[in-house]
């Protein structure tokens, strides 16, 4: 996977976006033609929204690995 500069002018792929896009999301294979092109405002609202979701995930992992302690502690009790 591959985030290169884009040089020549293309809208950008998100959704209603009319800005040109300055990015190209480029995949090893990919016809030029289904490669995705972002602006740098959807680049980074898109890396701002991963990272909110991918700290969730964190969170939750947390969460979980504390209720397995819990049952582990119980264990150790007999
Ligand atoms: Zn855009």
């Amino acid at each position: 996977m591959e985030l290169k500069r884009l040089t020549v002018r293309i809208r950008c792929d998100n959704g209603v976006c009319r800005n040109n896009a300055e990015y190209a999301v480029k995949r090893s294979g990919t016809p030029v033609a289904r490669e995705l092109h972002l602006c740098s405002e959807c680049l980074a609202a898109l890396a701002a929204l991963y990272e909110g979701i991918s700290t969730e995930k964190k969170e939750d992992g947390a969460k979980k690995k504390g209720g397995k302690n819990v049952g582990t502690n119980m264990g150790n009790r007999d």
